[in-house]
């Protein structure tokens, strides 16, 4: 098996290029660490111990967990975990889903890891989440603000990158506001950093000098917006309650002067100002918000700041300006799913479901979130973890956790389908061995980076007894008695064909043979141009129609200081300003790393070598507990200990540290995680309105580490007894006869390569790609 890029050129239009991820992949499908075969587990949970089953074996077993619990707790105890391994159309959370439907129901899931502040505050202010133009507008914008914004550490596509170098290009300055310089940074022409969990002051300082300085759009807000002033408040909202009278401390005494938000972020006065009147003299101007500030306690409000000063400027609806909030997807082939024949009744917040299964009956929609129903009818006890691993690594608050998992009259059963033996498959009771996408077909939508689908065209066969996802849940539904019902007659194929016609694709067979079907579009997509044409021919979707900077939703939370009216700054707990800082007095982030997806790839040891593991920390902050770089370093809170390598630096704001998310959990014998995961120190406290992650919510402390065990030792090899560890880092070579197949390509011999230093973005694929084709370890 080889990977190549698609080396056609692409003109104007965003480059589909393999980042290194992709390029790494054949050293994921051939990693000795595959699982290969169905297990079962005969130690304790979590303690890796499991030995060979039979396909037979290991169904029947699955299917009589499920029938046994749900006939003793009821379709709300089943639970299916979230996870991201296998995102195509046959992807185990909607197969789960359609399986357990058809067998009675589950407990559903809404608010997901990665977007709730953002996806409730855009639909709460804006009616809708599609709030992004298409990419290739950011050319027309004079100013980019990237708010959180590292597009080129955390795109969606690979085009994203090049989109905002070509608007570099086309003239427009760019300034980044973010704790880090991140590699974005390269293409910015300023760093604001800015203190985690202030950013509405910052937001709310800017809007005091648009307002001092005339430079808003007042036309726009009286046309298109609820509550920005008195004269514009929304039916039933209290006198004084407008954004305005906020900003300019009518109500509480204090103005949101420069030099109140300097206190509170950080920032200086004067950068403050020059900030905002550049911001409010620029036009058009785009703010783009990244969902780093989301996923924090008071995420909501960051959302909300952001689109109203995009609206305070008059830049949303026009070309080379932005609605800010989530972002997109503007243009989508939006693909037809597999379909869940019985929705769930009740759902909960994925960051709560430790509480369902450990408190379920104190849980109301009002303090938890819970839809669908006043209660729970019962506490989850079955845990369907299928391509995830949320299960253990990816949710905060890790210790806590694996307490919950390990009491099995909790947590009942837990069936997990994978490839590898991640930290979260430990803890499952059974692990059917699931097939890479090289190894079935599948059908992807191209995010929100373009209006085009992916087939994903199965290249090899699934090594040893790894079966496709839809193979396995097939197989599933013919053991609990309902493969008819299921499968409508259908194998993989057949689904991936019904789905594409019901999703306008023509032509079936001639999207499979070209590997993409695209839409193409002359001119670039302006997000809300109609509505701010003609407000009242097009309304936004919010209860006025209109952009609700006075929220008559968080109005009805009836929760004023967590959730108030208009966006505004919430001190909460490890916030900059708590006072817990005196024993942990470094805000930590979890950012997304550039070379995993989450946890994947954290075993891929070309991908391990191009990565940034360990802690980011400021010069000024390792001096001060005598800490030089390449030290290994205990980071510690209440919740646990994490051990890993320091990286001192100028590119973290002093009082920040950082710790990448995904690293796979690697606990000691004391419980020490000395792989590096950030969740062993995150906070399960849900945001305060949308119940969703706040995983750059924490407070830590760091010490140089004095024991002489290695911070990051070689990955687990977690087969087995789960203890075994070996350095697995050189690929089976491309000949070796049954891992890599055989070459087909001649290696010529190769000087160099060329490449336009402007579009760089530091991801190394280049280095990646050239590893794979001349078989070189990491
Ligand atoms: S030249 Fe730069 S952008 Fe291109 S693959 Fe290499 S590191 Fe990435």
């Amino acid at each position: 098996m080889r990977i190549t890029s698609d080396a056609r050129p692409h003109g104007d239009r965003r480059p589909l290029r393999a980042c290194a991820r992709g390029r790494s992949y054949r050293q994921r499908v051939y990693h000795p660490d595959r699982l290969l075969h169905p297990l079962v587990r005969t130690g304790e949970r979590g303690s890796g111990q499991f030995r060979q089953a039979s396909w037979d074996e290991a169904l029947e077993i699955v299917a009589r967990g499920i029938s046994n619990v749900r006939d003793r707790h009821g379709p709300q105890s089943l639970y299916i975990a979230s996870g991201a391994g296998n995102m195509g159309l046959l992807r185990g959370d909607a197969l789960a889903r359609r399986l357990l439907a058809l067998t009675g129901g589950y407990v559903g899931r809404h608010a997901g890891y990665s977007v709730a502040c953002t996806t409730l505050a855009s639909q709460a202010t804006l009616g809708t989440t599609e709030t992004g133009h298409s990419y290739d507008d950011w050319a027309n914008a004079r100013l980019i603000i990237l708010w959180s914004s590292s597009l080129t550490d955390t795109f969606t596509g690979t085009g994203m990158p090049y989109y905002l170098a070509r608007a570099k290009q086309a003239g427009a300055r760019v300034i980044s506001i973010d704790p880090q310089y991140t590699d974005t940074c390269a293409f910015a022409d300023e760093w604001i950093p800015i203190r985690p969990g202030t950013d509405n002051a910052l937001m709310d300082a800017i809007a005091f000098e648009l307002i001092a300085n005339n430079l808003h759009d007042q036309a726009f807000l009286d046309r298109c917006c609820v509550g920005f002033d008195e004269a514009h408040l929304p039916a039933g909202a209290p006198p004084g309650s407008s954004y305005r009278s906020h900003v300019l401390g009518l109500g509480d005494g204090q103005p949101k002067t420069p030099e109140w938000a300097a206190a509170i972020t950080g920032i200086e006065p004067d950068r403050i100002r020059r900030l905002a009147r550049e911001y409010g003299a620029t036009k058009p101007a785009a703010l783009i918000q990244g969902w780093g500030a989301q996923r924090a306690t008071n995420g909501e409000q960051y959302v909300r700041g952001g689109i109203v000063l995009q609206a305070m400027t008059g830049n949303i609806g026009v070309s080379g300006g932005s609605a800010a909030g989530l972002g997109g997807p503007a243009r989508q082939v939006r693909l037809a799913q597999i379909p869940d024949p019985m929705p769930a009744k009740a759902s909960i917040p994925v960051y709560l479901w430790t509480d369902a299964v450990t408190r379920r009956a104190e849980m109301t929609p009002e303090a938890d979130g819970i839809l669908g129903v006043q209660r729970l009818e019962a506490p989850i006890r079955l845990i369907v973890n299928w391509g995830g691993n949320s299960l253990v690594n990816q949710h905060a608050d890790i210790n806590r956790t694996i307490r919950v998992l390990r009491d099995q009259s909790l947590v009942e059963f837990i069936f997990a389908v994978d490839q590898f033996m991640t930290p979260s498959t430990r803890y499952a009771d059974v692990v059917l061995p699931a097939a890479t996408w090289f190894e079935r077909d599948d059908v992807m939508s191209g995010s929100f980076a373009g209006d085009y689908a992916l087939f994903l065209n199965k290249a090899i066969e699934p090594l040893g007894e790894a079966w496709s996802d839809y193979r396995i849940a097939r197989a599933l539904a013919g053991k609990m008695g309902i493969e008819p019902e299921f499968s409508l007659g259908r194998d993989d194929l057949g689904w991936l064909r019904a789905l594409c016609e019901e999703s306008g694709i023509p032509d079936f067979d001639a999207f499979r043979a070209a590997g993409i079907y695209e839409r193409s579009h002359s001119e670039p997509y302006v997000a809300f141009a109609d509505f701010r044409e003609d407000p009242e021919a097009h309304p936004l979707k919010t209860p006025s129609g209109k952009v609700e900077i006075y929220s008559t939703i968080a109005a009805k939370q009836d929760d004023p200081e967590r959730v108030p009216t208009v966006p505004k700054h919430v001190s909460v707990p490890e916030g900059a300003d708590d006072p817990l800082r005196e024993r942990f007095p470094l805000q930590l982030l979890t950012p997304h790393p550039k070379h995993r997806t989450h946890s994947i790839y954290g075993n891929v040891p070309w991908v391990r070598a191009i990565s940034r593991e360990g802690l980011t920390i400021s010069r000024q902050d390792a001096e001060a507990r005598g800490i030089a770089d390449g030290d290994s370093v205990r980071v510690w809170n209440d919740r646990g200990a994490v051990v890993v390598r320091a990286h001192v630096t100028e590119r973290i704001m002093p009082g920040v540290v950082a710790i990448p998310q995904g690293v796979w959990y690697r606990p000691d014998a004391d419980g020490v995680d000395r792989g590096g995961c950030a969740n062993t120190l995150t906070s399960p406290r849900a945001s305060a309105w949308a119940k969703g992650s706040t995983s750059h919510t924490g407070l830590v402390e760091v010490e140089r580490e004095v024991s002489l065990t290695p911070a990051s030792p070689p990955i687990s090899r977690a087969v087995g007894d789960g203890t075994e560890e070996r350095d697995h880092s050189v690929l089976p070579p491309l000949s070796q006869s049954g891992r890599g197949g055989e070459r087909t390509e001649k290696c010529t011999f190769q000087l160099g390569f060329g490449y336009d230093q402007r579009f760089c973005t530091a991801c190394r694929a280049c280095q990646v790609a050239c590893q794979d084709l001349h078989d070189l370890p990491a």
